[in-house]
């Protein structure tokens, strides 16, 4: 297997050289072959190329298997004719990675806000605000004069077909419950086309509870009892801060892991940003961005009939379960390691484990 690894801003250094570190352990304890590229993205590659997305990172994830992507610190970059493109946003228009699916749990060990829980957030990655792409407009953001602006959010039926048919397939393999979160008594015609396109597509999938919630109310719903809840499907923004939510309800943002999926490819990310207020100090949670590698091992697997990339995701995420439980991880969820150590532990973990 073939990954381009591209480690990002802030933290990104430090819990990108963790994941690569955790995937060769996982790889060589299980016999598959993984050759890793490292190349510079974000901040890093602007100051050496001139641009946050070079022309060889494109052609080397091009001929990759998969794309492990670091956070990168995206609110300066805000000149796309300057090379200040948004990675994240680049590679998820490139290669039409149109589901970005956000696990989120409870993990034995650690100290959960609101109870234990294991769901899913299917968040649309490739229309509302963030990511106006067919537009004419652009970003799909503008200035009308420097007191006034306007921000255009497309929401379209193909988008929305796609999106909801994950979630229900998602829901085939889990605990087949899938709830839709919107806006549709205020935005009724975008939020209402949504609403109306998850409840056609739900009806091909009549063995599959459903219910719905706007998104004000799902924000207190997952807070007071978030075990009610298996698939939520929704529209990009949303999906972006529900995510976080229910990252930090789980124990930590540190936990937040996800897996950008298109028809062809997949890009693993940490669910979280960049965090520069901790960054270079060897306290982030790697966990993100390693749960989110696990997850395309097991993609990778799914996709290539391979029961040993499945079972060295399984590997990864069990031998963390394990390290989390005794209490052997980074301060954010109670343990005493720094990232660089908790990485050498779960390597460690999973070399001996069976
Ligand atoms: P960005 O603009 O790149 O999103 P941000 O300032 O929004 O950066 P986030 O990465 O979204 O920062 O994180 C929000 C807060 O959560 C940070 O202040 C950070 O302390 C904490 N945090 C985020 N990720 C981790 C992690 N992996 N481990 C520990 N704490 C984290
Ligand atoms: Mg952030």
């Amino acid at each position: 297997m073939k990954l381009v690894l591209l480690p990002g801003d802030g933290i990104g250094r430090e819990i990108s050289s963790a994941t690569r570190l955790v995937l060769e352990a996982a790889a060589c304890r299980a016999g598959i072959p993984l050759e890793i590229r490292e190349l510079p993205i974000g901040h890093d590659s602007l100051a050496r190329y001139g641009t946050t997305v070079s022309d060889e990172v494109v052609q080397e994830v091009r001929a990759s298997d998969g794309l492990i992507l670091g956070p990168t610190a995206t609110m300066d970059f805000r000149d796309p004719a300057r090379g200040e493109l948004n990675p994240s946003m680049f590679f998820r228009k490139q290669f039409d990675l149109f589901a970005n699916i956000r696990p989120s749990r409870t993990f034995e060990g650690i100290a959960s806000r609101a109870g234990q829980f294991d769901l899913v957030i299917v968040r649309e990655n490739t229309e509302g605000f963030y990511a106006d792409r067919n537009m004419e407009l652009g970003s799909g953001e503008m200035l009308v004069t420097s007191d006034v602006a306007i921000s255009i959010r497309r929401i379209t039926r193909q988008a929305c077909e796609r999106i909801a048919k994950a979630a229900f397939e998602l829901a085939e393999t889990r605990r087949r419950r899938v709830t839709f979160v919107h806006k549709a008594n205020v935005l009724k015609i975008s939020d209402g086309l949504f609403l109306e396109v998850c409840r056609e597509v739900a009806s091909g999938y009549p063995h599959i509870e459903t219910n719905d919630y706007l998104i004000d109310a799902m924000a207190a719903h997952v807070v007071r009892d978030p075990s009610r809840f298996d698939v939520i499907v929704t529209t990009n923004m949303y999906g972006d801060i529900l995510s976080d939510l229910t990252a930090e309800l789980s124990g930590s943002l540190g936990l937040g892991s996800s897996l950008n999926v298109g028809s062809n490819f997949a890009m693993a990310q940490a669910a979280h940003g960049s965090a520069p207020d901790i960054a270079g100090q060897d306290i982030a949670n790697p966990a993100s961005l390693i749960l989110s590698a696990a997850q395309l091992l097991a993609w990778f697997g799914r996709r290539q009939s391979s029961q040993l990339h499945i079972d060295a995701g399984q590997a990864i995420s069990s031998a963390l379960e394990e390290l989390l439980r005794q209490g052997a991880w980074t301060r954010d969820v109670g343990g005493k390691l720094g990232t660089a150590a908790a990485a050498d532990a779960l390597c460690s973990a999973i070399r001996v484990n069976r």
